[in-house]
This record gives structure tokens, C-alpha cells and sequence, in this order.
């Protein structure tokens, strides 16, 4: 199994909810301790997810529709204003929504025109309940379930993390996290 960002995430919560069948596993980026950039830090400090639910936005895409309504319109351009690191700027809208959603997850130069072209083919809707649990678990910095409990989950990940036979790559601060 390889699973990446909050897939890994979740493919973590099922490992630790029992998933059986799985022999060996590569996790990147993120798993059951969770680092986040100081713009995301913000973003679910402020409980922005539970913000906009409450706004009536039940769901969050990356695609740019030419038609769209003037609240699509505006938080496009509202967008351009998001601060990210000079050489990763571009004009595009949809590009600007991935960034504001899910952080940076790429270096521009490292994409291809084509690629570029056609982010929202992999950025569809997601649900703003998920973004919900994701905030929950970056303010937390470890996994919590959706309701925010998380007895069961902390004794879990300290009996199966780290273990000889699951080797999780992590960040150097999400390892520290992780001995605590
Ligand atoms: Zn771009």
C-alpha cells in the first residue's frame, strides 16, 4: 500500500481501527501526527471549515467554472491576495483555490505546462465536513475522531507507533510529536 497526505491520514485512522490484509504500507507526508504550515495553522485556528459550513458551503472544489455566480467570482479574486512564496506566484485561479485549500502541494517548476493545465481534473469537490475533521486534527496535532474524541486513537498509535514493521516516513517536528 502506498498512500499520500491525508489519504495517508485516513489510511492511518484504518490501520488503526483494525484494517486487515495490509503486509507492508509506505505512508508520505503525513500520518497519525500532524505538522502544518502556519498558513493552515490560521486558517483552522480561526475554524474557517466550520465557518463556511455554518455560511451554507457545504462542499469546497478547485474547479474554476467561466459561468460561475459572483460569490465563485469574488472568492477567485479575493485569492490572488493569498500569500505564497514569490516564485511559486501564477495567475491561475485554479491554482490559487488548490493553495488556499490543501496548502501548497507543489513547486511550479517542477510541472509541466500540460500538468498545470489540467490541476482541476485532480482537485474535485471535497466535502467541508472532511475539511472539518482535518482542521480538528491539525488544531489537535494527532488524530482525533470526527467528534473530537480521542482516547481510544492516542492508546492505539502509542502501542503501534513506531513499530520494527511499519516504518512511516515523517517530518522531523512530527516525529518529535510522535515520542512525546
Ligand atoms: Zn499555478
Amino acid at each position: 500500500m502506498v498512500a499520500h497526505c491525508f489519504g495517508a491520514t485516513t489510511f492511518t485512522m484504518a490501520l488503526l481501527a483494525g484494517l486487515q490484509g495490509v503486509r507492508s504500507a509506505v505512508i508520505s507526508q503525513t500520518s497519525a501526527h500532524v505538522v502544518v504550515p502556519a498558513i493552515t495553522r490560521l486558517k483552522t485556528g480561526i475554524h474557517l471549515p466550520w465557518l463556511l459550513d455554518e455560511l451554507g458551503v457545504k462542499s469546497l472544489t478547485a474547479y474554476v467554472d467561466k459561468n460561475a455566480d459572483w460569490k465563485a467570482k469574488l472568492l477567485d479574486h479575493a485569492l490572488r491576495l493569498y500569500p505564497i512564496a514569490a516564485d511559486e506566484e501564477c495567475r491561475s485561479p485554479v491554482c490559487h483555490r488548490i493553495t488556499f485549500l490543501y496548502a501548497l502541494l507543489y513547486e511550479h517548476a517542477q510541472l509541466n505546462q500540460a500538468t498545470h493545465l489540467a490541476l482541476h481534473e485532480l482537485f474535485q469537490f471535497a466535502s467541508i465536513r472532511a475539511f472539518e475533521h482535518i482542521a480538528l486534527i491539525a488544531n489537535k496535532g494527532h488524530l482525533v475522531a470526527f467528534d473530537g474524541a480521542e482516547g481510544t486513537w492516542i492508546i492505539w498509535i502509542a502501542w503501534r507507533f513506531p513499530s520494527p514493521s511499519f516504518t512511516a516516513p515523517r517530518t522531523p517536528a512530527s516525529c518529535r510529536r510522535a515520542r512525546r
